[in-house]
C-alpha cells in the first residue's frame, strides 16, 4: 500500500476534529512531497532540528512543521523562524531560550508542554508539579513570545492497553487542570497531543486532539 492509501485510511477512521501529524523522521523529503501532492496534507512532524531544516529547505513553504523531539537549546535558532508548533517543551530553560529566539524572529512560537506519563525512565518531560511551579513563576509570566497551546505525552511502550489508557487519562486530567487553573480564558489552549501508530485509537478515546503517526503512514524505520 502507498503512503497515500495508508494516510487516507487513517484520515477516514479518525474523527475530523482530531489533527494528524504525519511523522516523517528518517524518511526522505520525497516521501513528504508525495503525501503532500497526493492528499494536500500539510502537517508533518520531525524530531531532529537538522533533519527538519534540510526538509524545510526543499519542500513547499505552506507545510506546517511540528517539532516533536528533544530540542537542544543551541539548535533552536535554525527552526525558530518557521516552526508551526514545538510539541516537546520539556523544561523552563528551553521555553526561555525559545522565547529569546522568537523575539529575534519577531514572532510568537506556539508550544505544547511535554509531560512524562510513561513508566519508563528515559523519556523526557515535565511532572505536573514542575509545570505548576513554572506557570506560577514571574520568570515564566515574562515570556511573551511563546504561547502554550496545550500538552503532549507518550505512553509506555507496552501492549497492556489498560495501562496506556490510564496514562492518557492522566495526561488529559493534567490538561483540564492546567486549563481551568492557568488558562481559563485562553481559547487557543486546547490541544492534547497523544497517540502514535500503535495507540492512537486509545488516545482518541481518551480525548486526544492531535495524533502523531509515523510508521502507520510511511512504514517501518
Ligand atoms: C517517532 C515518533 C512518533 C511516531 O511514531 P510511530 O510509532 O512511528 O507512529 C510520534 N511521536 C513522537 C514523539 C515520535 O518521536
Amino acid at each position: 500500500m502507498s503512503y497515500t492509501d495508508r494516510f487516507n485510511i487513517i484520515r477516514t477512521e479518525v474523527p475530523s476534529n482530531v489533527k494528524i501529524v504525519a511523522v516523517s523522521k528518517t524518511k526522505p523529503a520525497s516521501s513528504v512531497e508525495e503525501l503532500y501532492r497526493n492528499t494536500g496534507h500539510k502537517m508533518f512532524g520531525e524530531n531532529k532540528a537538522q533533519e527538519l531544516n534540510a526538509k524545510h529547505g526543499v519542500l513547499p513553504m505552506d507545510i506546517e512543521w511540528h517539532f516533536i523531539g528533544h530540542l537542544q537549546t543551541n539548535k533552536i535558532k535554525y527552526i525558530a523562524p518557521y516552526v508551526a508548533l514545538i510539541q516537546s517543551v520539556d523544561s523552563f530553560k528551553l521555553l526561555a531560550e525559545l522565547n529569546k529566539e522568537a523575539i529575534k524572529c519577531n514572532r510568537v512560537i506556539p508550544c505544547l508542554l511535554q509531560f512524562h506519563i510513561a513508566s519508563e525512565e528515559a523519556k523526557f518531560g515535565f511532572s505536573f508539579d514542575e509545570v505548576r511551579q513554572m506557570l506560577e513563576d514571574k520568570l515564566y509570566q515574562q515570556l511573551l513570545n511563546v504561547s502554550i497551546t496545550g500538552v503532549m505525552g507518550m505512553a509506555t511502550f507496552t501492549d497492556n492497553t489498560r495501562q496506556i489508557s490510564s496514562e492518557f487519562k492522566t495526561l488529559f486530567t493534567y490538561f483540564a487542570d492546567i486549563k481551568s487553573n492557568y488558562f481559563p480564558l485562553k481559547h487557543d489552549f486546547r490541544e492534547v497531543s497523544m497517540g502514535m501508530t500503535d495507540d492512537y485509537k486509545i488516545a482518541i478515546a481518551e480525548g486526544s486532539t492531535i495524533i502523531r503517526v509515523g510508521s502507520g503512514i510511511f512504514g517501518g524505520r
